[in-house]
């Protein structure tokens, strides 16, 4: 297995200062060979937010939360049975996270000595201050999000100044040792009109690196399908993480190709308990406050469409795949009939994909 020299570095620094995540780190290769997952789980613990973002995945997700919602000690044991089941890797998303409340109960909670920690942001709440008490507190690094150069990232946010002010951070983590990746959300905009290029050469100044986030219709962007990415489009992404220090959910990481990451390399929770093969797709496939986590993971590998049998391209971000055409055209309809996230069960998964192919399979949801 080969890896990057990014790579190298944080797998260096993991085995350093968190031996406990690390020792799961190891067992990586034989999880895959059992075909479990190794998935970042992303826990969008809250919707309190302080940007309105034009694409904002869980605007749709927001009117729809009724009944229990996740305590820091429903987190706690959310993380021990990630723990238990062998998963390394934990991300607290929202809304943005820097204004939680109880940010620092839902960090202690999660036990950060034994998860590599990361934290989505928008940026706007950093601060010297925050940047230095995340890292004492044992979150390794921030998904940071900057969509293309200034103007666009403040129209994109509707909020003057929130571009330079991010810019303005990325020194103090360096400064903290907070690691950072820059998210970026690739609009067909974006990559019409190669302003794409021009933002990963400026951020390659700062040695961070950049993560392409495919545009989804869903949440905020719901109308606007036409930013929505093809194949010619994801051929050229993947030509710019050769250029740039930089990476798609499609490019290879660790030195594995796996395709779409849904529930192999990354699942999504939500504030109510319910769990999503990834945060652009609104499908419940469980809830951790019904089920056991281990039992929703392992019933959602076995559904062809994520399982470690098949390889596929972007489930919800790329409209030439079979997937987006057959089994994302649905979401629409059901949503306005049962709001979301969309029960698996109301889906007609379409696995006569499948069946064209000689590959034997067990499904959840046939
Ligand atoms: S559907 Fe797309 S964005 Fe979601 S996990 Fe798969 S590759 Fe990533």
């Amino acid at each position: 297995m080969s890896y990057t020299q990014r790579e190298e570095q944080v797998r260096e620094s993991i085995e350093v200062r968190k031996p406990v995540a690390w020792a799961k780190i190891q067992q990586t290769d034989q999880r895959v060979k059992e075909g479990k997952s190794i998935a970042l789980l992303q826990l969008q613990y809250r919707y309190v937010c302080n940007e309105v973002c034009k694409h904002c995945a869980i605007e749709r997700f927001k009117v729809n939360l009724e009944g229990r919602k996740l305590t820091p000690a429903d987190v706690k044991d959310i993380a021990d049975q990630a723990h238990e089941y062998g998963l390394f890797s934990i991300c607290i998303s929202g809304g943005e996270p820097l204004i939680f409340h109880d940010l620092e109960q839902v960090i202690d909670a999660i036990g950060p000595e034994r998860f590599i920690l990361s934290m989505d942001t928008n940026g706007l709440a950093l601060s010297q201050h925050e940047i230095k008490w995340l890292v004492t507190k044992g979150v390794d690094r921030i998904h940071l999000s900057i969509d293309g150069l200034q103007e666009n990232h403040d129209e994109f946010r509707h909020e003057e100044g929130a571009w330079q002010h991010n810019i303005d951070m990325l020194p103090y983590c360096k400064q903290y040792g907070l690691g950072v990746v820059v998210n970026i959300v690739a609009t067909k905009d974006l990559v019409r009109s190669r302003e794409i290029e021009e933002q990963l050469e400026f951020i390659q100044k700062f040695g961070f690196h950049a993560s392409l986030i495919y545009a989804k219709p869903v949440g905020n962007f719901e109308e606007a399908g036409d930013q929505v990415l093809n194949k010619k489009d994801f051929a050229y992404l993947e030509t710019l993480t050769k250029k740039y220090n930089c990476s798609t959910h499609l490019t290879p990481a660790y030195g594995r190709d796996v395709g779409c990451l849904c529930f192999k390399r990354h699942f999504s929770i939500l504030p109510n308990g319910k769990v999503l093969p990834c945060p652009w797709l609104p499908i419940s496939m469980g809830n951790v406050l019904e089920e056991k986590l281990e039992t929703i993971i392992t019933g959602s590998l076995m559904n062809p469409w994520f399982s470690w049998k098949h390889k596929h391209t972007c489930h919800s971000g790329n409209q030439d795949s079979y997937f987006y055409k057959n089994v994302v055209s649905q979401l629409d309809e059901l949503h306005d009939l049962f709001g979301y996230p969309v029960d698996w069960k109301l889906l007609n998964w379409h696995f006569e994909y499948f069946r064209k192919s000689s590959t034997k399979i067990t499904e959840k949801g046939s």
